[in-house]
């Protein structure tokens, strides 16, 4: 038979107005949620959670299995989504959840562990402190790609984006445990409030030397008040107790403390309870989905997170749309300064008759070159020309350009308006 001894504590901290956590104990089911949202969302969405679990495990004595809680925190969930979707002043709350209950398993008692949300199921064994819950948060998957360390995760200014909770879709996957009871083993749930304010080494040493559930948990709601209070606290501490004595029932426990019933309160309660059932020997945690199962989920996690994280990947596609690209944009200027320097014209370069390569006026970027001077000038060339140089009079090849410059100095020279050479020189060359 498995006896437990338990001790809880909530309180608002020193910073937060309202305590949204949310305590359940009874002698067989232990509750810890964390509600957000809104400006009471995060008290009705963490109630609801307990009270449904209370309601649908906690009062069923048919319903003693892992399988009956996770159900419990399924229809907790569809509570909370359907209580935000009715109440406008609700929409967008939710809450973490973690709980433990003693179930039947296989013949014998188990201790069942649920969580969904950054709410911790801690272990205490032989005097070391493992983290059993994974948390479900985005700073959580980081350090399980090993992106982040757990020391960088510890004080990261997105450590409180959660990756699930109850209350956001009308769905939930939820981690399940089954732990075989062990005497001497003591096991804590708890909200962020507490892990986030009090470093993970001094809650096992508290564990360690108080050895009353309930003075425990009070003196970690105290350190972690002493270390910031940025948050609410809530705890619950469970041993479990040899009892080899059949004694009568213990104390029954009062049930959650109420979050809303001022700043500053340490509420605890405290009681035992007694099951029949083998208590087996040490037993490691073991999962209450299979091994494969969620190696197979946490791989399928890991990928998404990893698509939606990846860089663009540089493939052959990509460089042979580049190399393509350039081709495209080469030809086209190629193309473009062929056509601009394709032809000649006769102008003015002040007043000096000349010939340039080019289009009169140039073509885009590309301006035209002066290649020749002539002795022309705009007095020494006959009048009727002037408007057409002006414009550019343009000829095919640099010979045809050449030749109209001949033929407007025999013209010059017929008139006696000046000098009939029409010697040439090559600018900067
Ligand atoms: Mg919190």
């Amino acid at each position: 038979m498995t006896r437990l001894a338990w001790g809880s504590a909530t309180d608002v901290g020193r910073v937060r107005q309202e305590n949204e956590d949310a305590v359940f104990t009874s002698e067989r089911l232990f509750v810890v949620a964390d509600g957000m949202g809104g400006h009471r969302g995060g008290q009705v969405a963490s109630g609801l959670a307990t009270k449904t679990l209370e309601r649908d495990f906690g009062q069923d004595v048919r319903s003693r299995s892992t399988d009956a809680l996770v159900r419990a925190v399924q229809r907790a969930n569809e509570v909370v989504v359907s209580a935000a979707t009715d109440d406008p002043e609700l929409t967008g709350m939710g809450t973490t959840l973690c709980a433990m209950a003693l179930v039947d398993g296989d013949g014998d008692e188990r201790l069942a562990i649920v969580n969904v949300g950054d709410s911790r199921a801690y272990l205490l064994k032989s005097g070391d402190l493992e983290q059993i819950t994974d948390d479900h948060s985005l700073v959580a998957t980081l350090e399980r790609q090993g992106r982040l360390t757990r020391d960088e995760a510890a004080v990261h200014p997105q450590r409180n984006i959660l990756t699930r909770a109850l209350g956001i879709d009308a769905r939930v996957m939820v981690d399940s445990w089954e732990v075989r009871p062990v005497p001497g083993d003591r096991y804590v749930l708890c909200s962020d409030g507490l892990f986030n304010e009090v470093d993970e080494s001094r809650i096992a040493a508290t564990l360690r030397r108080l050895a009353d559930p309930t003075e425990a948990a009070r003196e970690l709601v105290r350190l972690a008040n002493e270390g910031g209070g940025r948050d609410n606290i809530s705890l619950v501490v469970v041993d479990v107790v040899a009892d080899e004595s059949d004694p009568p029932v213990g104390t029954e426990a009062e049930g959650a403390a109420d979050p809303a019933s001022g700043d500053r309160v340490i509420a605890a309660v405290s009681g035992e309870a007694r099951a029949t059932g083998h208590v087996p020997g040490a037993q490691p945690v073991k999962p209450a989905v299979s091994p494969r199962e969620r190696r197979k989920r946490e791989r399928a996690a890991q990928r998404a997170v990893a698509r939606a994280n990846r860089p663009p990947h540089f493939t052959w596609r990509v460089l042979l749309f580049i190399v393509v690209l350039i081709a495209i944009v080469g030809a086209t200027v190629a193309a473009i300064t062929y056509y601009a320097r394709d032809t000649y014209f006769v102008g003015f370069d002040h007043d000096q008759v000349v010939i340039y390569r080019g289009h009169p006026g140039g073509v885009l970027w590309i301006k035209p070159e002066l290649v020749e001077r002539s002795g022309l000038t705009r007095r020494t060339i006959p009048a009727a020309s002037v408007p057409e140089i002006e414009a550019g009079k343009v000829e095919p090849t640099r010979d045809d350009a050449h030749k109209y410059l001949t033929n407007l100095a025999d013209q010059a020279t017929e008139q006696g308006t000046g000098s009939a050479t029409t010697s040439t020189t090559t600018p900067g060359r």
